[in-house]
């Protein structure tokens, strides 16, 4: 075992502070990477405060990892020392039920390894620390090629955000002639403007904050509409093929789901605690489904990377210390990240 430095949250209530967690050494199959930069995703938040219930404390987040190869385990043939490497939400899974086999890893019926917050079952008793630290140690299935193409910092956002919009644009088919609208701009909504238009889809953002409407146009959607402006909304009821729901907070799906048309489908991605109330009519008139989607599996993930390095595509991003950490987390609750935060760990 090794002692790395990172940030932890101690109980729901206290700030993120300094924290010194163990990792293991590396085993003939496993990969060491020096942590250069992690992403600040939702989900650590309502992690850390324990919004999702379940969190087992200290809790070390952070699945949004880009790093680089320090050393590597004996039989290790995916990476060498020195290689630029990724680490997303996953870092093991039973690797035998079917799911694993076509590698949705996510949907794991053994049960998923998480990146954080999850049974570690190489160090038995002790949970998975995230990448909110200097160094992390991952099974070389799960660790992801990064493209030296790419500003590093703007790639880490890709592991989480990119992914988890990417596979739900994929799964349904999103393309040339859809129309696609992505509600709320965030991180992960940013992610799905950029990558569904990259897919040549039609896409509208579809967000409650004014300010955003020029940012929305500069990630290149094709329209912009205020979800707290009734006319505008009306200009899309029934209008949408798809519509992708990024939003964290409690809100009425009903409300979106008015703005498909016939067959149209919405994917929540976001994950409010509150529960959800549709009445079966809303979906029964248009014959509309309802949907959801967890990240991506590691090949999917794989292939995201590649589809941003060819196209080019990183996330906005602001870079911070991590002493800043707990001030990030007020800023995000309040919509102030354009459009994601990022940890220089050089300042841990
Ligand atoms: P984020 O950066 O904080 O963005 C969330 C966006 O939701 C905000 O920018 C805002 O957009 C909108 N929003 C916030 N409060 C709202 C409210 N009260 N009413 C309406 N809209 C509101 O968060 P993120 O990192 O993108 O994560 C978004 C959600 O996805 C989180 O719940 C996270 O846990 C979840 N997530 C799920 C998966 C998965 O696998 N399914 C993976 C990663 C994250 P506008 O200002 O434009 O309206
Ligand atoms: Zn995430
Ligand atoms: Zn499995």
């Amino acid at each position: 075992m090794s002692q790395t430095k990172a940030y932890a949250a101690q109980s729901a209530t206290s700030p993120l502070a300094p924290h010194t967690i163990e990792r293991r050494n590396p085993k003939p199959h496993d990969v060491a990477i020096e942590i250069l930069y992690c992403g600040i995703c939702h989900s650590d938040l309502h992690t850390a405060r324990n919004e999702w219930h379940g969190t087992v404390y200290p809790v070390v987040p952070g699945h949004e990892i880009v790093g680089r190869v320090t050393a590597v385990g004996a039989h290790v043939k995916k990476f060498k020392v020195g290689d630029l490497a990724g680490v997303g939400c996953l870092v093991d899974s039973c690797r035998e039920c079917d799911h694993c086999k076509e590698g949705l890893q996510q949907y794991c019926t053994g049960g998923a390894t998480f990146t954080y917050n999850s049974n570690d079952k190489d160090s038995p008793g002790l949970q998975t620390y995230g990448g909110y630290s200097k160094h992390v140690v991952v099974n070389e299935d799960f660790v992801l090629h990064v493209s030296d193409k790419l500003p590093l910092a703007g790639v880490a956002p890709l592991l989480c955000a990119g992914i988890t919009t990417y596979s739900p644009l994929r799964h349904w088919k999103v393309g040339k002639g859809t129309r696609v609208g992505v509600l709320g701009l965030g991180g992960l909504g940013h992610m799905g403007v950029k990558l569904a238009v990259a897919m040549g889809a039609e896409v509208t953002m579809l967000s409650h904050s004014k300010h955003k409407e020029p940012d929305a146009k500069k990630l290149g959607a094709h329209k912009f509409v205020l979800t707290t402006d009734e006319e505008q909304l009306k200009s899309v009821t029934g209008y949408f093929d798809f519509i992708l729901d990024t939003v964290s907070a409690a809100h009425d799906y009903n409300f979106y789901l008015g703005l498909l048309r016939t067959n149209g489908v919405m994917v929540c991605v976001g994950a409010p605690d509150a529960p959800a109330s549709i009445p079966a009519f809303n979906l029964i008139f248009g014959r509309k489904s309802i949907a959801g989607s967890l990240i991506g599996g590691i090949p999917e993930t794989q292939e995201m990377l590649d589809f941003c390095a060819k196209h080019n595509i990183v996330s906005d991003i602001e870079l911070i210390n991590i002493k800043d950490i707990n001030e990030a987390y007020e800023r995000m609750l309040k919509g102030d990240v354009r459009y994601r935060f990022v940890i220089d760990m050089a300042t841990l």
